[in-house]
């Protein structure tokens, strides 16, 4: 048999789960901010620098490279030193091969 401090404790957290703010709702934000920033796989220098002829290729195309090489792209935004170098040397390189009659 229940008392009432009995059928008060069993209520409680039913009452909490409905009050707007507690529970999933405020807590999605935060879940899909997460799932937003992996689910584009961002590759390492090694795997940038093994695409990054076929990028720069693609730019001088005028593909969308953000659709054909995401990891690479990604990486280049989030602003490697490295590879935006390397970005840019190739990118000279093809200027100066242009420019060559
Ligand atoms: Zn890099």
């Amino acid at each position: 048999m229940l008392d009432r401090r009995a059928k008060e404790i069993l209520v409680t957290p039913l009452k909490d789960l409905l009050q707007p703010g507690f529970g999933p709702p405020s807590t999605m934000p935060d879940l899909r901010t997460i799932l937003e920033m992996t689910d584009e796989e961002e590759l390492d220098c090694d795997q940038t620098c093994e695409l990054l002829d076929q990028y720069v290729e693609g730019l001088e195309r005028h593909d969308n490279v953000g659709t054909l090489f995401p990891g690479v792209d990604r990486h280049l935004k989030r602003g490697c030193p490295d590879c935006n170098a390397e970005l840019k040397a190739l990118q000279a390189a093809i200027a100066a091969a242009d420019s060559i009659p």
